[in-house]
């Protein structure tokens, strides 16, 4: 019997030589300086972009055995020809660049109550209550009316300020307390504080000497002289005016750097670990491969896609028509004979997104048997969806089982998950766009505790299985 039974097998059991040892450290503290880094869509793009010029990839696209291209510096489509041509299908690996987030409103900066504020507009599926009362950075891009783009980041760099929303205390929550988690917390109060002193002015220092009070500016926002030196202040440093905001893209993400967690130093916790880690590992397992010069057999692609945290719309997104352009341009250098339908019909792609691992404190909400455990490997995920697997893409058993031969064969530690128990939520991934071409696809990633919070935690074990795992898909017959 227990011989004909599965029992999913601990990464860390797995790898437990020297070898593994040294390049488990290796791989995590690659990652958390990429997660560091990146906190925005084009600041991934960016570090891609570097990555894979440095590994001899074409920048303009697909005229050599390797190359890429992107879109807006937000997504990013690269692919490695392989022996046989893009008419024996294509190995993809699909994951996305953004991150659930507060987005700056586009006339953003007030004055009240002696403080500047920016006013937010949060993107994706945040819990509200997990951004008040903490440090926060700006990162983002601002485009001036002359086409200059303004890089900024701000409060990231040792010494330099942080920005921060006000939570209410406790003394005055007692209201709060009682309103169900959906209202608790008010969209339009998720204000950031940005500044607090005064544009200093002349004319009132003389008119205080004289004896005349000067109190304009208690509270009632008339003379906004905060904001006046919020604007001075930023006009300084980037030479932008207010109207500039209305051309950027200005993010509030939480600041600092990624960290080990825990004692042991075995966990990775950062901001945008979802789907960041699937990004940096996508990229990892194609350069890892490039140290062997026999091309493998299929042509291996890597898509990278924005907005998927809020429904894969946008020329960025899922849903557009980018993926489409690369693969047409890829076919016409590569095999301008082979028919777009064919090549499609024939790929097989893995839909690299995270999984719910089971959280130790809520695992109520999981289904046991099928649920995914932190340090067990990278989850496949047949279907996604909710309430009767309503909008998934249901992978092929034929599929699902040709992955499995292809992990058992490379000793990989793998686990079949499902995201909670039915009917007690759910979610979706863009593996249902790219089904609806005839790819062969299927949701797979490693497991996160604290998934869409400013801390996401994952395993460094995890880190390693899904990176092998990557690469076994991509060179597999
Ligand atoms: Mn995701
Ligand atoms: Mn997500």
């Amino acid at each position: 019997m227990d011989k004909l039974a599965f029992t999913p097998k601990n990464c860390w059991d797995v790898y437990n030589s020297k070898k593994d040892e040294a390049e488990i450290q290796k791989l995590s503290a690659r990652y958390l300086d990429f997660l560091t880094r990146c906190k925005t869509e084009r600041e991934t793009v960016d570090y891609l972009t570097e990555r894979l010029t440095a590994a001899g990839f074409d920048v303009g696209g697909f005229k050599y055995g390797k190359g890429f291209k992107s879109l807006q510096g937000k997504a990013l489509f690269a692919a490695r020809r392989g022996s046989l041509g893009p008419s024996a299908g294509l190995h993809l690996i699909l994951a996305h660049t953004d991150t659930p987030r507060l987005d700056l409103k586009q006339r953003p900066l007030q004055e009240q109550s002696g403080v500047a504020q920016a006013k937010t507009h949060y993107y994706g599926g945040i819990r509200k209550y997990q951004w008040f009362a903490r440090p926060l950075a700006l990162h983002g891009v601002v485009i001036k009316d002359d086409g200059t783009s303004v890089k900024v980041t701000l409060g990231e760099k040792p010494g330099e300020p942080v920005f921060a929303i006000s939570d209410l205390l406790p003394h005055l929550a007692a209201k709060q307390m009682d309103q169900p988690l959906r209202s608790a917390f008010e969209a339009e109060k998720m204000n950031l504080i940005i500044g607090h002193r005064p544009e200093a002015d002349k004319t009132a220092a003389k008119k205080t000497a004289a004896g005349k009070n000067d109190n304009a500016d208690s509270g009632t926002g008339k003379q906004d002289k905060i904001k006046s030196n919020i604007l001075r202040l930023l006009n300084e440093k980037y030479g932008i005016r207010e109207e500039d905001l209305y051309s950027a893209e200005l993010q509030a993400v939480p600041a600092g750097p990624a960290l080990e967690v825990g004692l042991d130093g075995s966990m990775l916790g950062g901001f945008g670990q979802d789907d960041r880690i699937n990004v940096f590992l996508a990229l990892e397992a194609m350069l890892s491969n490039l140290a062997d010069k026999s091309a493998t057999p299929h042509t291996q692609c890597l898509v990278f896609l924005d907005k998927e945290e809020i429904g894969s719309e946008g020329s960025t997104g899922a849903k557009s028509r980018f993926f489409e352009y690369c693969v047409q341009d890829l076919i016409e250098a590569w095999e301008p004979k082979a028919r777009f339908s064919e090549v499609m019909l024939k790929s097989r792609a893995l839909s690299a997104d995270v999984h719910a691992a089971t959280d130790p404190d809520w695992q109520d909400l999981h289904e046991k048997l099928n649920a995914a455990l932190v340090g067990y490997g990278p989850c496949f995920c047949k279907f996604t969806g909710s309430r009767g697997k309503y909008e998934a893409n249901d992978a092929h058993p034929e599929y699902v089982a040709w992955l499995r031969g292809v992990m058992n064969k490379a000793g990989i530690p793998w686990q079949m998950a499902e995201l909670g128990k039915v009917d007690s939520g759910g979610g979706g991934t863009v593996a249902m766009y790219f089904a609806n071409y005839g790819i062969n696809i299927i949701d797979c990633g490693p497991p996160v505790l604290s998934m869409h919070s400013p801390f996401e935690l994952t395993s460094k074990a995890d880190l390693y299985a899904t990176w092998l795992a990557f690469r076994a898909f991509l060179n597999a017959k």
